[in-house]
């Protein structure tokens, strides 16, 4: 008999503190896999940037660091899991955050007979992180940086797409992304456990060097949704 699961597209989490590197990890697994990287974080920053009653919502809880209500995110979430590229395959990242979420994202998926192949913990410690995420800035195009780990090669141009549009978040100071660090560990990294008990969890050291972490990932992702 077919198990329908096998056919399914696939689903991957990357679980980890801020500045672990799941944005970045994500853009690479998404090109090398033709998957969908989807970050709620992304889409909230959206939302707010466009002025829609869910980002004025969620900007005050951004910048101080805290998460946005489960409800919330969960409806973006599944507004953009409903279209048509999803159909693909993703990889999420920063979501789910909360055991409301990862539950919600369970029922999701089952109603489209999808299940989460893998959902990898990228391990790091804290102290780093501050350090890390201080120094981030993104292209327009969507491209990562960081002024001390992963400079573009020519100052002030983007290796990706040769723009010079960089932004840097406001919610990217050490003082907020203490209370993000806070709010992983009080609410995000219990999910831990729940994925190991699904028998869904990876882990993987991730302070080495990224491309390093990279390799590591893809082979997860190529034994997991084989
Ligand atoms: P990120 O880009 O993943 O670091 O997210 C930036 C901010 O958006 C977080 O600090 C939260 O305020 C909010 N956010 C993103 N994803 C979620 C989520 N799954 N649940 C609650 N809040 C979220």
């Amino acid at each position: 008999m077919l198990d329908k699961t096998q056919t399914a597209a696939p689903v991957l989490i990357l679980l980890g503190p801020p500045g672990a590197g799941k944005g970045t990890q994500a853009r690479m697994l998404e090109s090398q896999f033709g998957l969908v990287q989807l970050s709620t974080g992304d889409l909230l920053r959206a939302a707010v940037a466009a002025g829609t009653d869910a980002g004025q919502a969620a900007k005050a809880v951004m910048d101080a660091g805290g998460l946005v209500s489960d409800d919330m995110v969960i409806a973006i979430l599944r507004d953009r899991l409903a279209d048509n590229d999803c159909a693909k395959g993703v990889i999420l990242g920063g979501f789910p955050r909360t055991f409301v979420q990862a539950e919600a994202l369970d029922g999701l998926l089952a109603q489209s007979d999808q299940r989460i192949n893998a959902a990898i913990s990228l391990e790091v410690d804290d102290d780093a992180m501050v350090a890390r995420i201080s120094g981030r800035f993104t292209c327009a195009c969507g491209e990562g940086y960081h002024d001390s780990f992963k400079p573009p090669a020519k100052a002030g141009v983007c290796d990706a797409c040769g723009g010079n549009d960089f932004t840097r978040r406001a919610d990217e100071n050490a003082e907020t992304v203490a209370s993000r660090l806070e709010a992983y560990h009080a609410q995000t990294a219990p999910l831990i456990a729940y994925y190991a008990n699904q028998n869904a969890l990876q882990s993987v050291d991730a302070m080495g060097d990224i491309d390093a972490i990279a390799k590591e990932l893809e082979a997860i992702v190529a034994t997991t949704t084989a």
